[in-house]
């Protein structure tokens, strides 16, 4: 019972309320306390770059060969704009450059079948960003964005009215058209890998797995597109500022921890 409401507050309050909360309990220094809280805060703008170790990259190599791999990025923890506690990975452009893909797992772990499938689902997304426009863009303006934001609005209001807020959102996400291959080749993996026992994954002919989006058509019509072109356009402009807000939160902080360090508390 204490536990969870811990955990409630730690979750409801910003880091820097929480952090006196923190200090009152632990008797720990407010310094100390303060700095870990910066780097909580600044960890959750910028999650940590992970570089994959030789073998998981040689699986990655066999499985998308026509993947250029050294425009994707792999990051431990999600970014501060996914609150949902359900999403496992995200591919999404980098922020500041004009053809990177991140992908962003909530926990890097490819020693694990499931922690690889999300890996393996994540890149065909990062093939979608390749194939189309070759993922540029400025930010978050990418091709890509714009059909999965106009697919996904034109789905979940086609299942709203019938179905309710919750499960239009499930469903637009799972009827999604560049979900549906993403889960089919996460399924494929998944499948070659469970009957080759005993074989290092990096060792597997993948022959089967291996496959392309030739066979995506955007099904989303004009206005649908412009609505995506819109939100695209809008999240770029505004995600900037709103980290630079942060940086700019980590910063003041950051001196305080300094301050308190310098007076011994
Ligand atoms: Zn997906």
């Amino acid at each position: 019972m204490l536990l969870a409401k811990k955990k409630d507050i730690e979750e409801s309050l910003p880091a820097f309320w929480y952090t006196h909360i923190l200090y009152k309990q632990n008797h720990l220094k407010l310094s100390e306390r303060l700095y870990k809280q910066v780097e909580k805060l600044f960890r959750h703008v910028f999650p940590k770059q992970i570089i994959p170790d030789k073998g998981t990259l040689k699986l990655l190599e066999q499985i998308y060969p026509s993947l250029n791999l050294s425009k994707v990025h792999f990051f431990d923890g999600l970014p501060w704009f996914i609150g949902d506690a359900y999403v496992s990975g995200i591919a999404m452009p980098g922020t500041y450059n004009t053809d990177k893909v991140h992908i962003y797992l909530k926990k890097y772990n490819p020693r694990t079948q499931g922690g690889l499938a999300i890996i393996v689902h994540e890149l065909f997304h990062a093939l979608q960003y390749q194939d189309l426009y070759k993922a540029k863009g400025i930010g978050l303006m990418r091709l890509f964005i714009v059909h999965y934001l106009s697919n996904y609005i034109r789905l979940y209001f086609k299942y709203l009215r019938q179905y309710g807020h919750h499960n239009a959102n499930r469903l637009a996400y799972e009827f999604h058209p560049m979900e549906i291959p993403a889960f089919q080749q996460e399924h494929a993996f998944l499948y070659l890998l469970k009957t080759a026992k005993g074989v290092q994954p990096e060792d597997i002919k993948w022959g089967n797995c291996v496959c392309d989006t030739s066979g995506y058509k955007n099904p989303a019509g004009k206005g649908w597109l412009l609505l995506g072109w819109i939100i695209a356009s809008l999240m770029m402009l505004a995600k900037p500022f709103v980290e630079i807000f942060f940086l700019f939160l980590a910063g003041i902080l950051s001196v305080f921890s300094f301050i308190f360090r310098v007076i011994g508390l």
